[in-house]
C-alpha cells in the first residue's frame, strides 16, 4: 500500500543526519564528542531580532502573511539586496520562503520538465541533487578538482552541456568546500548560460560569510544575467538563523510568479511574526554589529583550524575563503573519508562528514565545519593527530 513512487526511489537521507545520530548515541553513552560535522552557526540569533519578534507575537501578528511574504519584510530584504549590489522590486521580485531548502525546491521544481537536466558543480550541498529527482530533472555532476583548488573548468562546463539541460545551479561560498569563486570563473560562467540560454540559480546563503577581504560577487550581476538568474539567499547562516526557517529569492516578477505557484501549495507563508520580527530589526545598527562580530569570531576558528590541519602531514586542503568549512583531501592517511569519518567517530570520538555525502566522486575527502568553540577546535586537533598516527 504505501509502496515508494519512483519519483522518491533516488532520494536519500542527508549524511550530515546519519552522523548526528552516531554522534547522539555516544553523547548518551557519556562521551564527548567534538560536533567538526556541524551546518549551522555556534551563535545565538542576534538579541534585537529575538526581542522584536517577541513583540511582533505580542502585537498579535499570528495570522496568516500574504504568500509572498510581507510588504514590510520584502521591503527590508530588497535593502539587504541593495547593500549586495543587487536590485529587486519587493512588489513584484522577491519570495520569502521557509528556508533556503524550499527555495531551492521552489527554483528547481518550478522550471524543471520531466528530463531536463541541471548542472551541479559537486561535490554540493545534497539538496541539490534530491530536489531534482524529486522535480523529475537529471542531475548532471560537474566535479571540481581539488586540484584547480575547486574552481569551475570552464571546458569541461561546455561539454557536460547537452539539448537538455536547462539549468546550472551555483553555490557561492561553497559547502562543502568554503570555496569562492572568482569573478573572473563567474564572467566565464555567465558567458556561457547566457550562450547556451540557461537558467541559473544561484544560492549565495553564504555570501555574507567570508575571509580575507575576498570578494563574494553575485553572478547575477554580470552581463545578461538579470533576467535568468534566480538568486537564494537566508537568514540562517548570515543571521544565525537555522531554527527559524527563513529564506528568500530573487528573480525578474514572471519567475517569482511561476514559483509563487510551487511555494504557495508547499508552505503557504512562514510565520507572520518572524516577518514582522525581523523587518523592523534586520537592517540596526545592532543587529549588523552583531552579524560583524560573528564573522571576525569565524575568522578566528579557521585560522585555528587551518593552523591545525596543517601540521598533520597526511591531510591536504585548499584554503576555504567563505562559509565555515574546510574540505580535506584524507587519502594519505591510509583510509578514505568515509572510514575516515567512521573511525575518528567510534575511536576518538570526533565527528565529521564524510566527502561521499557531497557527490560519488569525493570519496577521498571529509567535511569539517568549524562552526564549534575554539577549546573543541583545539581538543578535536589534537584527537585527529592521535587517530592518524594511529594508522600508520
Ligand atoms: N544552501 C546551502 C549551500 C546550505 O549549506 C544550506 C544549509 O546547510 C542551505 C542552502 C539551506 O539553508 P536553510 O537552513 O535556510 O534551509
Amino acid at each position: 500500500l504505501f509502496a515508494e513512487p519512483e519519483h522518491l526511489h533516488s532520494v536519500g537521507f542527508s549524511p550530515v543526519r546519519q552522523v548526528m545520530e552516531k554522534m547522539r548515541t555516544l553523547e548518551r553513552q557519556g562521551h564527548q564528542v567534538i560536533p567538526f560535522q556541524i551546518g549551522e552557526p555556534d551563535f545565538d540569533t542576534p538579541r534585537c531580532i529575538v526581542e522584536a519578534t517577541k513583540q511582533a507575537l505580542d502585537a498579535k501578528f499570528t495570522h496568516y502573511a500574504p504568500n509572498r511574504g510581507s510588504v514590510e519584510f520584502r521591503k527590508a530584504i530588497g535593502q539587504l539586496l541593495f547593500q549586495k549590489g543587487l536590485q529587486y522590486d519587493p512588489e513584484t521580485e522577491i519570495l520569502v520562503t521557509v528556508g533556503g531548502a524550499e527555495a531551492i525546491f521552489d527554483g528547481v521544481f518550478a522550471f524543471l520538465d520531466k528530463g531536463d537536466e541541471v548542472i551541479v558543480p559537486t561535490p554540493s550541498f545534497m539538496n541539490y541533487r534530491n530536489d531534482i529527482a524529486m522535480a523529475g530533472g537529471r542531475f548532471v555532476e560537474l566535479p571540481l578538482r581539488a586540484e584547480d583548488s575547486f574552481q569551475i573548468n570552464i571546458t569541461a562546463l561546455k561539454q557536460a552541456i547537452t539539448p537538455k539541460t536547462k539549468m546550472l545551479i551555483i553555490n557561492n561560498p561553497s559547502n562543502p568546500t568554503g570555496i569562492i569563486f572568482t569573478p573572473d570563473v563567474l564572467k566565464q560562467v555567465a558567458k556561457i548560460a547566457v550562450r547556451y540560454n540557461l537558467i541559473v540559480f544561484s544560492d549565495e546563503i553564504y555570501d555574507e560569510i567570508v575571509y580575507d577581504g575576498t570578494p563574494c560577487v553575485s553572478i547575477a550581476t554580470f552581463p545578461g544575467m538579470r533576467e535568468r538568474t534566480i538568486v537564494m539567499n537566508g537568514f540562517s547562516k548570515s543571521f544565525a538563523m537555522t531554527g527559524w526557517r527563513v529564506g528568500y529569492l530573487a528573480a525578474p516578477p514572471s519567475v517569482i510568479t511561476t514559483m509563487l505557484k510551487v511555494h504557495q501549495y508547499v508552505s503557504t507563508c512562514i510565520p507572520t511574526f518572524i516577518q514582522e520580527g525581523l523587518a523592523s530589526s534586520m537592517l540596526s545598527a545592532e543587529c549588523q554589529a552583531d552579524r560583524r562580530a560573528m564573522v571576525a569570531a569565524f575568522s578566528r576558528k579557521r585560522k585555528l583550524l587551518l593552523e591545525g590541519l596543517s601540521t598533520i602531514p597526511q591531510l591536504r586542503f585548499s584554503v576555504p575563503h567563505g562559509a565555515f568549512y574546510v574540505f580535506v583531501d584524507v587519502s594519505s592517511s591510509g583510509v578514505d573519508g568515509s572510514q575516515f569519518a567512521d573511525r575518528l567517530l567510534a575511536e576518538r570520538h570526533v565527528a565529521v562528514v564524510p566527502g561521499i555525502g557531497f557527490s560519488p566522486s569525493a570519496s577521498r575527502f571529509v567535511r569539517f565545519s568549524f562552526a564549534t568553540s575554539e577549546e573543541n577546535i583545539r581538543e578535536g586537533v589534537e584527537r585527529i593527530r592521535r587517530f592518524v598516527g594511529s594508522l600508520a
